[in-house]
């Protein structure tokens, strides 16, 4: 197909199929469940479910499933046939408006945190009519909401959703008191870049680590790494062109705006960034993108690494989650705007956001920790584990200016009163990018760094729409109390910069001054995924989601379970992994080397000359220590294994996960590494870091 815009959606049932398909009536019920989140009587639901069946057969389908966001990070779908037995043995397609609101999926499976006993299975699913449903390999997918029989929010979407009218709310509010009397709703949005590996599907089919874990736990680095800076946007290879061409068609029949692909930093690191769109939409079809991605790969023979960091030495990969707020009758209130009412609206909401950047810190950093991430953040590659926000100059020094009473003097030497409804038009790109930043002012949007690739954007973004919610709703309080609007709002803006400044950062991310400078300014620096999920459960956060109906305290300590659960788990599987690799193939690689080079030695000696044995001594010497010392530190590694079971309290394993298991296959991997530089490749039984970043043209 090569007409774009017809193929764009085509495999979505959206605005426009539901316009040709439905009945008037119900076209006007659903567009109002969609746009105000009223509920859909039965018989509309019935009308419609006929109708997406109709649809998705002509389309192929025969199979439906609730498609869902589980606490696994990806998504979950179970197919059911619309076969209907009837009459003379023969079957009917059915699809029923009960079986679109609600489906009952046995959950005794999926993880929840503790909130639900094996033997309490039943869990629900409940259409999520604000994302259109789709066909995905023949089956057409409901976007749906999960939760267990006891009301227990178990997905992601649902805590994704609410945060969205959370902050809905208290930005109209805020919006209100500002005299905005046009604006009906205020939405979130949200574009997702994603940053992917691609290799060989046979070079992957032979590492087991790759396979397991989906990063390389061996490996020493190859002669050339990313250093001379060559592969960021550089042309890309035909097979990649290829593979890129197919993604993005498959993601456009799906509705997914596909708009930007380019080679990455790292050699074999790619990124595909989508046009922006509303939050829970941008979080369903990053989803998409992510599994589109793994498995058009396949078709190529590739395989798609969606890991954080899958080889040591070159750049890991991340997902920037672009995020701003706009009304339905479209004005961005992170936009700077022309006239000076408009300014001071900009900066209150700013301010928003600056305040909750810095009085939530833990939980943005908790909300990209994973064991993955751990390799990125604070690695000369990506933000460092302390959040803080980068405004640029020309901003911050109209903070500045605010917070001291002074006056601004534009950079044209244009001098302007620093009363907020005073403020200067600054243009977008007055100041310099930076890219270390963790969250930066992008010009109308915020752009969270932290995340990393393979992070589900739900978790940022249901923290995100939360913590500024919270501080509108604050604001609103003021402002709506206030006689004098004006006057008010230029205090909350003023006073939130004097209280909230620490957290504006504008340096290098990356250095080492960084790190002390914050630590003197009171930011928290949580290194690690075990350093940051407990903060989840801290009385002022749990006040927090409980104050704002987001999650309930069982709900928060569930999730922070979870967390904690998962990286022990991911953990446990790379030491089990190492160990295994390491015993198997990389020992007997290097003692089958040795005994060759011990072979030869012998028949050098046999011919009774003087030949000169100097190499093979001097290598079987040096191999037979490394691998002694390999021998060791696998047993070292298999007996810190061994003291998983003495911990019932995943917080505490989890710090020993970091502290112990992850010290020993950190000092396995070391000696494998060195190890790797000396065998002879016919012995090494993996495809090594060339073979793999460089495999593929
Ligand atoms: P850059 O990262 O170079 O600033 P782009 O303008 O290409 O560049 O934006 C990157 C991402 O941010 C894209 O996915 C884009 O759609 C998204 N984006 C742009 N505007 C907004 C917005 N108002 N809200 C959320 N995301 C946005
Ligand atoms: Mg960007």
């Amino acid at each position: 197909m090569n007409n774009i815009p017809e193929m764009f959606g085509c495999m979505v049932f959206n605005k426009k199929v539901m316009k040709e398909r439905l009945p008037k009536d119900t076209y006007k019920a659903l567009q109002k469940t969609i746009k105000e989140g009223k509920n859909l009587e039965i018989d509309v639901a019935n009308v419609v479910a006929n109708a997406m069946k109709d649809w998705a057969i002509e389309k192929g389908a025969t199979h439906y499933t609730h498609w869902f966001q589980p606490m696994t990070g990806i998504t979950a779908e179970k197919h059911d046939s619309f076969i209907t037995p009837s009459k003379d043995d023969s079957v009917i397609m059915e699809f029923k408006g009960k079986e679109l609101i609600k489906g009952e999926p046995d959950a005794s499976s999926f993880p929840s945190g503790g909130l639900r006993a094996t033997f309490e299975a039943r869990g629900y699913t409940a259409w999520d009519p604000t994302s259109y449903a789709f066909i995905k390999d023949g089956t057409l997918c409901i976007p749906t909401a999960f939760c267990s029989y006891g009301g227990e929010v178990l997905d992601k979407k649902t805590p994704l959703l609410r945060s969205m009218e959370v902050i809905d709310k208290q930005a109209m509010r805020v919006l209100t008191a500002l005299g905005n009397t046009t604006s009906k709703h205020v939405r979130t949005t949200v574009g997702a870049e994603q940053e992917y590996f691609l290799v060989d599907k046979d070079m992957y089919n032979k590492r087991k680590d790759l396979i397991f874990t989906g990063r390389t736990l061996y490996g020493a680095k190859a002669p050339k790494g990313q250093e001379l800076e060559d592969h960021y946007f550089g042309a890309i290879k035909p097979r990649v062109v290829a593979y890129m061409k197919e993604v993005d068609e498959e993601l456009w029949k799906l509705g997914v705006l596909a708009k930007t692909k380019h080679n990455e930093a790292a050699p074999a690191q790619h990124e595909l960034a989508p046009i922006y769109t509303t939050t829970n939409i941008s979080c369903d079809h990053n989803q998409l993108t992510m599994e589109i991605m793994k498995k058009v790969a396949l078709k190529h023979n590739l395989v798609c690494l969606l890991h954080e960091k899958p080889f040591e030495g070159v750049n890991g990969s991340g997902k920037h989650n672009n995020w701003s707020l706009s009304t339905d009758d479209g004005i961005n209130l992170l936009s700077p705007g022309k006239s000076p009412h408009k300014n001071a609206q900009f900066l209150l909401f700013l301010c928003a956001v600056i305040k909750a950047v810095d009085e939530y810190q833990d939980l943005l950093r908790l909300s990209v920790a994973s064991a993955g991430n751990d390799h990125r953040l604070g690695a000369n590659e990506a933000p460092p584990a302390i959040v803080s926000i980068f405004l640029g100059d020309e901003l911050e020094e109209i903070l500045d200016a605010i917070e001291s009473g002074k006056t601004y003097v534009k950079k044209e030497k244009a001098i302007m009163e620093t009363g907020v409804h005073s403020l200067p038009n600054f243009v977008k790109d007055t100041t310099d990018r930076n890219r270390t930043s963790p969250f930066a002012f992008t010009g109308n949007k915020f752009e969270f760094r932290m995340c990393g690739s393979a992070l589900s954007i739900a978790g940022p973004n249901i923290i995100l729409n939360t913590i500024v919610a919270d501080e509108l709703d604050k604001f609103a309080d003021v402002l709506e109390k206030a006689d004098d609007v004006e006057k008010a709002l230029n205090e909350l803006i003023r006073d939130t910069v004097r209280e909230h400044k620490r957290i504006i950062f504008n340096g290098n991310n990356y250095s080492d001054e960084w790190v002390e400078e914050a630590e003197k300014r009171g930011l928290l620096n949580l290194k690690t995924a075990p350093d940051a999920f407990p903060y989840f459960k801290h009385e002022k956060n749990i006040n927090l989601f409980l104050r704002h109906g987001i999650f309930t305290p069982t709900e928060v300590c569930s999730r922070c379970e979870i967390l904690l659960d998962n990286y022990n788990k991911a953990i446990n599987i790379e030491a089990l992994t190492m160990i295994d690799m390491a015993r198997k193939d990389i020992l007997p690689a290097s003692v089958f080397y040795v005994n060759e080079l011990a072979q030869t030695l012998c028949s050098k000696k046999s011919l009774s000359l003087s030949i000169n044995c100097g190499v093979e001594e001097a290598l079987i010497t040096k191999l037979s220590a490394l691998n002694d010392s390999l021998y060791e530190r696998i047993n070292e590694l298999e007996e810190s294994l061994v003291c998983i079971k003495d911990y019932t309290d995943v917080e505490k394993l989890a710090i020993f996960c970091k502290e112990k298991i992850v010290t020993n296959m950190n000092s396995l991997r070391e000696v494998a590494d060195e190890i790797e530089t000396l065998v002879a490749n016919k012995y090494w039984p993996y495809p090594n870091y060339a073979d793999l970043i460089f495999g593929v043209q």
